[in-house]
């Protein structure tokens, strides 16, 4: 293997370079130092997210500057305040044992006096988002006149986001005789038009295959019904307790609203789209860095800042409409030669759009489907068993012990771990055991799986009849509630509930249609025999319906991570019909 001393760096950045417990270079950084460190070139380098291409210039470039001059002599232009601030961070890490070298980061929503400041102070490198530095460069607060290396970092993305005018009017302020380099993760057509015109002859360096996503992600996608995305959203999360993950929702609304879903059904999410300010997105992040968010909503333009290593799951809630997009969401994990895995979930109609971004990343999805309740009980218990044998004991924890055995006396290990987990068991398996499929058969070329199973997504929804209306203080608000937490049903699987003066009608799938009728066999309320029969009536098809509750239909309840424990929160919403208001998250 090469190492780092190979490359040809000095000492002081290999000290570095060891304190930052890098071992071995990664491809880009052995393609690029030291071709950058011999030569002055103009360089195209393109690798995935998360191989580390800010080392691959950020070396060799503080290796090139003359710590002597107070001069700006570098400049890298890179698309985000958070990229800005991770890549300044970066290199003031790498010139740690360097004397007198000074990285200034220059970016939008904070003080550009402050930021003039520093740079007047003598800043060699700056690291800049082209809008505040063309902003800076307007007001003379800046002059890089004399740079000798300027460095387009994450170009696509900095394009994407439309920064290509601010782009050429920066590089009008520079010197032709200088070095540009350029990095990105994918070579869309802008990105070669911007090296045409700004470059001379430069060098090319590819790792993997242009264009296709980092070899570490798998890209898995899950067929729902349309109105299944948020229940089958919430299943992956049960599936996974261990889950640190970006969705990506297609708005700023679904953005909001899938979060506050989220945390209202008790899971540790958080929203990051730009209706924010800056104050509350850095809240956010902040979290998220933290872990005290293990699933950040977001957009893609707002998750553009996003550099977090540990990411274990990218979660599509809905597809973009740009392959490339999905290129960008995915790269979001596995990064940093850790694996990663990138989830679709997508409605039968969107099939097609799995195989085109197949032919584009060059790699094949998994067609995985949603897990069943009882997937996720036996998940989440194996879960709970292994969190107690890596629990570390906490010492204040002795003080309230004796009392504990106390109360435990008699009761042998077997018996113990069998009522321990069953605390948690019940609770599991009250929300999922009756819980539907969520999965829609299809097969891969989006044609209907004609196993002969009948799918709850097999059009055909059942009609009922039952013998209660609204002489029986029914609404059909109130009768929704009712019947759905009598037979242990999720929101989402009542629907045209149709209250009359002595008797109702509702429809549900045809996979719960078993249990209803089991349920209400012989089911006496205060005394009186509540019926349910399978309506012979027409409208029993689900299209054509009043779409009355359409609106409000929403899959609450889950489990969720962590209870925010209030009373009848989980599983166990209130009779009346009232709806819970909803909850503004956290960070609002
Ligand atoms: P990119 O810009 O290609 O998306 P980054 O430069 O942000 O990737 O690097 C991703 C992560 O990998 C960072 O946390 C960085 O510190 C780490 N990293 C970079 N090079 C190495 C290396 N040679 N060995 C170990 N970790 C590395
Ligand atoms: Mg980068």
């Amino acid at each position: 293997m090469t190492k780092f001393e190979a490359l040809g760096l000095q000492q002081s950045l290999l000290d570095a370079v060891s304190d930052m417990g890098f071992e071995t270079p990664s491809e880009v950084q052995e393609k690029a130092i030291p071709l950058l460190l011999e030569d002055e070139t103009d360089l195209v380098a393109l690798a995935q997210t998360g191989t580390g291409k800010t080392a691959a210039f950020g070396f060799p470039l503080i290796q090139k500057i003359d710590a002597a001059s107070r001069t700006t002599q570098g400049l890298i232009l890179s698309p985000t305040r958070e990229l800005c601030l991770q890549i300044t961070n970066e290199l003031q890490s790498y010139a740690k044992y360097e004397k007198n070298i000074n990285v200034v980061a220059i970016y939008g929503g904070a003080s550009i006096t402050e930021q003039a400041r520093q740079i007047k102070r003598g800043a060699q490198i700056v690291v800049a988002t082209p809008g505040r530095m063309k902003d800076m460069i307007g007001r003379g607060l800046v002059n890089i006149s004399k740079i000798d290396y300027c460095i387009l970092d994450e170009a696509d993305e900095m394009l994407n986001m439309g920064f290509y005018e601010d782009i050429k009017d920066i590089l009008s302020n520079t010197p032709q005789e200088k070095s540009t380099w350029l990095f990105s993760a994918t070579m869309p057509k802008e990105v070669s038009i911007i090296a045409k015109k700004f470059m001379h002859s430069p060098q090319e360096i590819t790792v993997g295959s242009k264009n296709s996503g980092a070899s570490t992600v798998q890209h898995e996608y899950y067929v729902v019904g349309g109105r299944d995305r948020y229940p089958a959203l919430k299943r992956l999360a049960d599936a996974h307790p261990d889950i640190f993950s970006v969705v990506f929702c297609r708005t700023k609304r679904d953005t909001q609203k899938v979060a506050e879903n989220l945390i209202e059904d008790g899971y540790n999410a958080g929203a990051l789209h730009g209706d924010l300010s800056q104050n509350q997105r850095d809240l956010v992040m902040n979290s998220f860095r933290k872990k005290q968010i293990q699933m950040l909503v977001a957009t893609d333009v707002a998750a553009r800042g996003i550099d977090v290593d540990d990411i274990t799951h990218v979660i599509n809630y809905q597809l973009p409409d740009e392959i490339e997009t999905y290129t960008h969401r995915s790269g979001r994990t596995g990064r940093a030669g850790k694996s990663g895995i990138s989830m679709v979930i997508v409605t039968r109609s969107e099939m097609r759009k799995i195989q085109a971004i197949e032919r584009k990343i060059q790699q094949k999805f998994v067609h995985n489907k949603i897990p069943t309740g009882p997937e996720i009980c036996e998940i989440q218990l194996y879960h709970l068993a292994s969190k107690i044998k890596d629990t570390q004991i906490d010492k204040d924890v002795e003080n309230y012990l004796p009392a504990i055995y106390d109360v435990l006396q008699g009761i042998d290990r077997d018996e113990l771990i069998k009522k321990m987990v069953s605390v948690e068991f019940t609770r599991f398996s009250n929300y999922y055991n009756k819980a539907k499929d969520l999965n829609s058969s299809v097969s891969k070329d989006g044609n209907r799986d004609r196993s002969g199973q009948r799918g709850p997504n097999d059009n055909g929804s059942v009609r009922y009849f039952i013998n209660v209306g609204e002489k029986d203080g029914y609404d059909w608000m109130s009768l929704k509630d009712f019947i759905r937490d009598t037979v242990g049903l999720g929101r989402d699987d009542l629907f045209k509930v149709d209250v009359k003066d002595s008797f109702s009608f509702f429809n549900t799938e045809a996979a719960v249609t078993d249990q209803i009728l089991q349920t209400f066999t012989d089911f006496k309320v205060k005394g009186r025999f509540v019926n349910v029969e399978v309506s012979k009536s027409p409208g029993g098809g689900r299209r054509g319906g009043s779409g009355r509750d359409r609106g409000r239909r929403k899959d609450k309840g889950g489990y969720g991570k962590k209870r925010h424990d209030k009373k009848g929160h989980r599983g166990s919403a209130s009779h009346s019909g009232k709806r819970r208001s909803t909850k503004r998250s956290d960070f609002f």
